[in-house]
């Protein structure tokens, strides 16, 4: 099938790669001329395990072409993919403008039938904007369907090609059956491709992500309830966690979550809410403990200094909102960094892969070095806020030998308390007890 996927960021390039890697003919368009020049060279844009494998292979026979050019890429595409920004408006709800803007081109460009697929995370009844925003220039049939995305970066590529399900929102029998087939190559393990109406479609997608954010949120609470009466939050994670009716996946508290979904979707689920006049009250919660639960780090630590970061020199850990991504847009430690330079601090921080995107965003109010050692050269404390890999099991010898003094503040909980214990550190991580070695 030829597809063309308009919007070539973490969800549009990962789309259209994996679309193309079961041998559909795929061009992805971009209006930023350097991303697509980059494209074009075969040098990917972000980083995403395993996409490089596939991106070159495709690239490489021919099913994957990189464009700026809306018009000719979508000249003979069966299927057109809108991957585009849906980024919070100046009120919380999603600003709809990248897509509208772009369907209403659609309409003037298309010359034969056309399945539209909004796989942006978009608000109720925005099928039928899209819908409407087309039928304004178009001179010819076409679908709209709304196709949410569920892939999480870190491991996008491997729940694109073995999704836990695909939801379909469409009326139209004909765009089902196109959608049918396109799909079925991903779900030959036997997960479901669950057809639906457009609306329940778009508000899976919300509901989704903010139950996710609700979890975490909870966890949050619990963790910090925690700390106050004596309870070790890993503790009552695995109790409630083995429990089958709640599962072990989510339940992980830390420094609040970030990323470009979750803030934005509940945000944008609660704007909905109001719009349609109901008082949708848990979610209000889910976004005031998020917020505070990303300064729960940094006030940990000028606390411990006596309010006062003037001299300290702090090393963090991570800068990516979770693992093996780049992606740093609302990422807890840009929260956390804020703050630390606030009351004072010196930075010096790494990341396996998303200091490029960081640096964009604090130029040289902090330093950034290539290795996680040297991170912590003469420095007086030392901040986790990712949970890579590589942070998991350090030399402690080494760090002792390197730093000023043997401080941890952990928002992730990497370590054993037992174990910094023993190696003598002032190790403070969240819901659990301080140890003071
Ligand atoms: P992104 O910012 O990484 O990518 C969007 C791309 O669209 C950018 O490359 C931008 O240059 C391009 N673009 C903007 N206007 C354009 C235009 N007029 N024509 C062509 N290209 C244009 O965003 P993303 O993270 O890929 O998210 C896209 C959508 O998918 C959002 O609605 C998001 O909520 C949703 N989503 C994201 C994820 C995720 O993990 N990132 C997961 C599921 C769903």
């Amino acid at each position: 099938m030829n597809i063309t996927v308009v919007g070539t960021g973490y969800v549009g390039l990962v789309s259209g790669t994996c679309f193309a890697e079961t041998g559909n003919n795929v061009t992805c368009v971009d209006n930023n001329t350097e991303k697509v020049a980059k494209l074009q060279r075969g040098e990917l844009t972000i980083y995403e395990p395993g996409l490089e494998t596939i991106f070159e292979r495709n690239t490489k026979q021919g099913r994957l072409h990189f464009t700026t050019d809306l018009a000719t890429a979508i000249n003979s595409a069966k299927i057109i993919f809108l991957a585009l920004p849906t980024p919070p408006g100046e009120d919380g709800s999603a600003d709809l403008s990248y897509v509208l803007g772009v369907a209403e081109q659609l309409g003037k460009l298309m010359t034969e039938y056309k399945v539209i697929v909004d796989k942006s995370t978009v608000p109720v009844g925005t099928a039928e904007k899209v819908h409407a925003a087309i039928a304004k220039n178009a001179t010819v049939e076409f679908d709209v369907v709304s196709n949410p995305e569920f892939l999480r970066e870190g491991v996008a590529v491997e729940d694109f090609l073995k999704p836990d399900r695909v939801v379909v929102g469409t009326n139209s029998a004909r765009a089902k059956e196109i959608l049918q087939r396109l799909y079925e190559p991903y779900v030959r393990q036997g997960n479901p491709i669950i057809f639906m109406d457009e609306r329940s479609a778009e508000l899976t997608k919300y509901a989704g992500n903010s139950y996710l954010a609700m979890r975490i949120s909870f966890m949050n609470e619990i963790a910090n309830l925690c700390e106050i009466v004596g309870a070790d939050v890993d503790n009552v994670r695995k109790g409630i966690g083995s429990d089958k009716r709640i599962g072990p996946r989510f339940l992980f508290p830390g420094v609040g979550y970030g990323g470009s979904c979750f803030p934005k979707d509940v945000q944008a689920l609660g704007k909905t809410a109001k719009e349609y006049h109901y008082d949708f009250r848990i979610l209000e919660a889910v976004m005031g403990v998020n917020y505070k639960q990303r300064y729960v780090l940094a006030d940990k630590i000028k606390s411990f200094y006596g309010d006062s970061l003037k001299g300290k020199r702090i090393a963090i850990w991570g800068l990516a909102f979770k693992p093996n991504t780049d992606d740093v847009r609302e990422a807890p430690a840009i929260y956390t960094i804020e703050e630390l330079l606030k009351g004072g601090a010196e930075v010096v921080a790494y990341d396996p892969e998303g200091m490029e995107n960081i640096a964009r965003i604090f130029g040289d109010r902090i330093k950034l070095v290539e290795d996680q050692y040297e991170a912590l050269k003469g420095a007086d404390a030392l901040a986790i806020l990712t949970e890579w890999s590589v942070f998991r099991t350090p030399d402690l010898d080494k760090m002792a030998q390197t730093m000023n003094a043997k401080i941890i503040f952990d928002g992730r909980n990497l370590y054993s308390l037992d174990t910094l214990k023993e190696n003598g550190w002032y190790y403070n991580s969240i819901g659990r007890a301080t140890v003071v070695g």
